[in-house]
């Protein structure tokens, strides 16, 4: 009998990039194997976003783009899952009748199940339910990870969020915060490093609020030292942080220990008092600038990345001047930089003075032109600097060198004297800085 194929495609931010993940590792136990080709696949998923509009009108004609495939081969199945699953549920079945699954990010445990279901039944199952607590990973998890030689992965510790930023759907589509048990995420990175496991990126829309629900009595430093004692975990990284989470106790955590890295990603989202306001970040520009310097001053070989949105309604040319001028001022590492869209059921999307698409773009054009000189003067500032490497082995892009993170989560090309096992930690000399990270040599 021939295997089951699936094909996963992934919109969005890193979370759904780990569920996207888990879900493959889900199918894979059930005897899926991958495909490349969404045309032959049996099961096609898309693991969706809906923080914007763009990339939600981009699935809609994803779905218009697979439906003949399904037309020519009635047995193919098309699931939707993630965030926009979860905000529009049983509409995307009205909208694209082609679909067959719909499954909201806190029910990917149910996959399988769902998918028994709809073939005893033969209708369409949607389950959008989001009082459960984040995936749990399992036995085949940890098996799939060993088979695929895997150095790295995703660690869900906190589901949802409790801020209300006037542009963000994520409340409305993840909920509340939900911290897992500091046992269970230790539980789940010990059996991670015992197949192969170096390095676990833990992730929360915001990370360091881990712990901090209801009831809760640890907090992300408490879960820091746990993972810290695990024999083989060689390093711990945490994202997305929001820059009114950052304490004394987590700079010193970092600073002091070995295993944490050295990079925040601390979105500041606009450098205007007036946009940040209306944003309800809760911080000011100068706020967060004493925050940056005090994180440079104190972490020694810091990166410090993050998000900004340019367009937000109400904003000014005045006003986005100022933004390019303090962005030239704090000199991020890097930052993601998204146009604002206007999300149904947000406070910003009812705000007068919603700005054209023409004056968006050209400001996002300006914007990024300036980032990517900020980036590359960054790392042209860091040469000559030795950077300790965790291997992930021969580059992509040019097969006589090998490739890797620093601490910082800088990009490292190199060349090599002798070849380096994958997963080992390697010392590398930055010898040309590019707006990715660094060409070197690796130092004996
Ligand atoms: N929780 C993270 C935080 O607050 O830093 C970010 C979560 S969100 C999935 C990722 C980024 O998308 C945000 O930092 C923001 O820059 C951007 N974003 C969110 N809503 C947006 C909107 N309506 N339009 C444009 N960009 C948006
Ligand atoms: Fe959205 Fe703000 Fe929460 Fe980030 S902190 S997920 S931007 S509401």
């Amino acid at each position: 009998m021939n295997q089951k194929t699936y094909h996963i495609e992934v919109w969005g931010c890193q979370m759904n990039v780990a569920d996207a993940a888990a879900m493959a590792r889900r199918l894979e136990s059930l005897g899926y194997v991958e495909s490349p080709d969404p045309a032959s696949a049996d099961l096609v998923l898309l693991e969706t976003c809906c923080v914007r509009e763009k990339p939600e009108h981009k699935i809609y004609s994803r779905l218009g783009e697979l439906r003949p495939f399904k037309e020519a081969r009635p047995g193919m199945r098309i699931g939707v899952c993630g965030c926009m699953a979860q905000k529009e549920g049983q509409t995307i079945i009205r909208k694209a009748p082609c679909v067959d699954l719909v499954i909201g990010p806190r029910r990917l445990f149910r996959l399988p199940e769902l998918l028994a279901e709809l073939e005893y039944t033969g209708n369409a199952q949607v389950d959008v339910v989001d009082d459960e607590a984040p995936l749990e990973v399992t036995e085949q998890d940890f098996e799939l990870y060993r088979r695929q030689g895997a150095l790295q992965a995703f660690v869900n510790i906190i589901e949802g969020c409790n801020y209300r930023c006037s542009y963000c759907i994520v409340p409305f589509v993840r909920g509340k915060f939900t911290s897992r048990e500091p046992a269970a995420v230790a539980n789940e990175v010990r059996r991670l490093v015992e197949v192969g496991i170096k390095e676990v990126n833990l992730l929360g829309q915001s990370v360091l609020a881990y712990g901090r629900d209801e009831g809760r009595t640890f907090d992300i430093v408490n879960l820091f030292e746990l993972l810290h004692e695990i024999d083989g975990l060689e390093r711990i990284r945490f994202t997305t942080n929001h820059p009114l989470e950052v304490s004394d106790r987590i700079i010193e955590a970092v600073k002091t220990m070995p295993k944490v890295m050295e990079h925040f990603h601390m979105p500041i989202q606009a450098g205007d008092d007036r946009l940040l306001k209306a944003m309800k970040r809760g911080y000011t520009v100068e706020r967060y600038e004493n925050l940056l310097h005090e994180l440079r001053e104190r972490i020694p070989g810091i990166s410090i990345t993050g998000d900004c949105i340019v367009g937000f309604p109400g904003e000014t040319d005045e006003m986005f001047e100022n933004s390019l001028e303090t962005y030239t001022r704090l000199q991020f590492d890097q930052q993601f930089m998204f146009v604002y869209s206007a999300r149904p059921g947000t406070p910003a999307a009812t705000m007068p003075d919603q700005l054209s698409q023409e004056v968006k773009v050209a400001r996002m054009i300006k914007l990024v032109e300036l980032q990517n000189v900020i980036s590359t003067a960054r790392n042209e500032s860091q040469l000559g600097t030795i950077f300790e490497v965790l291997v992930d082995g021969p580059s992509h892009r040019d097969a006589t060198k090998y490739a890797g993170r620093a601490r910082n989560n800088k990009a490292l090309v190199f060349t090599v004297t002798h070849p380096p096992q994958r997963g080992a930690i390697v010392h590398v000399i930055a010898e040309s800085a590019h707006l990715w990270g660094f060409s070197g040599s690796m130092v004996e």
